[in-house]
């Protein structure tokens, strides 16, 4: 794809590198090849940066009436969309339009609910105020597993405080960053407010050091984001939101609505082939129920449809690449080696499509019992992104809640029990930033605020909070012109004042 700079399509003249992506679900199917360069996201930069004064003079109106014309434009090619990132990172087609259609809701919500968390204020009949001022140029950094939804949750709130954008994509779906380039394209964005780049993790560097740039907003790894705050260290400005990983607990307790937790907690651990950031990879099962609890997951888990991602019947596709899928396995080899074994025997999906045998990054899940709990295993203690759930027994809440928060990360919880009392006596302890009573872990609204804790976040929670670090408040004090001496603190030698 060429690059999109200063509302033009570039194309990539001198290239750094050269993305080709092939489809996880079919790994004959060639799904692009995007050359990229280091110079491209200078030229960007150096676009959104003309481009900054005046979409700020524009004024909200004008912002917010080019922004729903965006929404409209995604609601126009919502089944493009999804099957773009069904095609290019290989989560089913269900999961692909809720993708889309979450990318046009997130319009409104941001309009009507986000902008309201930051307007104007004024104290004291006017005296005291405060207000909010667009930071700049805004670099958006996505992640594969919500290529568009989570990066156009950046962008959207971005555009509409004032800012201008420069979106690299993933790596893993650089198509689809192309077709949000193209709708938004369509939109009449005045040149250089939208800016979408290409390119392999160099790009992302470039971009997140960039000295024009006045904020990074990152959704990807704890090991990347950690990276983009060291090489930042010696700018304390720039506005820095990310959003990370996680091992999120899903705690059962002896009195949860059983089948309901069971389905529960299967949509937790294995949608999206368990590559969501809120997806449940540790389930905390209490002592009295953990028997049967653990079978019923099992037994369902193994029966899991794992399909090529058009396959109605399919309740997972493949992982999202073979770097994906190679990381996944060095996991589970680790998991095998430590002796946390799998409470059934796992057979490799053989996936075939429209009658043809399909090479992809298909994985089946696995449902493994932690006998020997150690702070010291990578597969125990990392996020290991595939349909792997990890199982730890609780002798009581206290135990449950103490294994939850006996992670690194702190984004997702669920729990599951019929008290409410008891949900809350958890939720209260748990840390991390979003939790859920009796629902899956996965599912999020964009209602709500939406970050973690711990190496999940650096407290920027986007959801509907992204409007919040979007603008920075101005504080205003207004004082007066007339002129009372007797006012003043003494010493000050009001008297000389009026001489000439
Ligand atoms: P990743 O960290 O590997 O890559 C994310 C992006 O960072 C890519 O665009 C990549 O090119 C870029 N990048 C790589 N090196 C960079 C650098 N040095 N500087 C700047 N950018 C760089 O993540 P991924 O594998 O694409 O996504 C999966 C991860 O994202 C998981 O950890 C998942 O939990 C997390 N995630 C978090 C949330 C959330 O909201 N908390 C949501 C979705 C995904």
């Amino acid at each position: 794809m060429p690059s999109y700079l200063d509302g033009r399509f570039v194309d990539v003249a001198a290239p750094d590198g050269e993305l080709t992506v092939r489809s996880p679900a079919d790994l004959d199917d060639l799904v692009g090849v995007h050359p990229w360069s280091l110079a491209h996201v200078d030229d960007a930069v150096a676009a959104a940066r003309r481009a900054a004064p005046a979409w700020d003079d524009a004024g909200l109106d004008a912002r917010v009436a080019l922004v729903r014309k965006l929404r409209d434009a995604v609601a126009a090619h919502e089944d493009a969309v999804a099957h773009a990132i069904t095609r290019e990172m290989g989560k089913v087609l269900r999961e692909g339009r809720a993708e889309a259609k979450a990318m046009v809701a997130k319009v409104d919500i941001s309009i009507d609910e986000g902008l309201a968390l930051t307007r104007d204020v004024s104290l004291d009949g006017g005296r005291l105020a405060w207000r909010h001022r667009p930071h700049g140029v805004m670099a958006v950094i996505g992640p594969f597993n919500f290529p568009l939804h989570l990066a156009h949750g950046h962008i959207v709130p971005a555009l509409l405080a004032g800012n201008t954008v420069v979106f690299k994509p993933s790596e893993v779906t650089p198509g689809c960053g192309e077709l949000y380039a193209r709708i938004a394209d369509g939109v009449g964005f005045p040149p250089g407010v939208v800016n979408v780049v290409q390119g392999a993790g160099a790009a992302g560097a470039r971009l997140a050091t960039h000295p024009d740039v006045d904020g990074v907003l990152f959704t990807g790894s704890y090991g990347v984001g950690t990276e983009i705050i060291r090489a930042n260290a010696s700018r304390p400005g720039r506005m820095l939101a990310l959003e990370m990983g996680g091992r999120n607990a899903a705690v059962v307790l002896d009195d949860a609505p059983f089948d309901k937790a069971v389905a529960d907690v299967l949509l937790s651990a294995f949608s999206t082939a368990g590559q969501r950031c809120t997806c449940a990879s540790r389930l905390i099962v209490a002592k009295g129920v953990a028997e049967r609890f653990v079978a019923a997951v099992a037994e369902r888990a193994a029966r899991v449809k794992v399909g090529h991602p058009l396959d109605p019947g399919a309740f997972h596709g493949p992982l999202a690449s073979p770097a994906a899928k190679a990381r996944f396995e060095r996991f589970e080899a680790m998991a095998d080696a430590e002796g946390t074994a799998c409470v059934f025997d796992p057979v490799e999906p053989a996936v075939s499509f429209e009658g043809r045998a399909v090479r992809g990054c298909y994985v089946a899940p696995r449902v493994r019992r932690v006998t020997n709990p150690s702070r010291e295993s990578p597969y125990q203690r990392e996020e290991v992104f595939g349909p792997d759930l990890a199982v730890w027994v609780a002798d009581d809440d206290d135990h449950a809640l103490a294994l939850a928060n006996d992670t690194d990360y702190g984004l997702a919880a669920g729990v599951w029990t019929a008290s409410e009392a008891r949900f809350e006596r958890l939720a209260r302890g748990l840390r991390v930033g979003c939790v859920t009573w009796n629902a899956p872990t996965v599912g999020s609204s964009s209602r709500l605020p939406f970050g973690g804790l711990k190496n999940s976040g650096n407290h920027r929670p986007a959801g509907v909070f992204s409007s919040t670090y979007c603008a920075w408040p101005l504080a205003v004090t207004r004082g007066s012109s007339s002129y009372d001496p007797s006012s003043l603190p003494p010493g000050l030698g009001a008297a000389s004042a009026s001489k000439p």
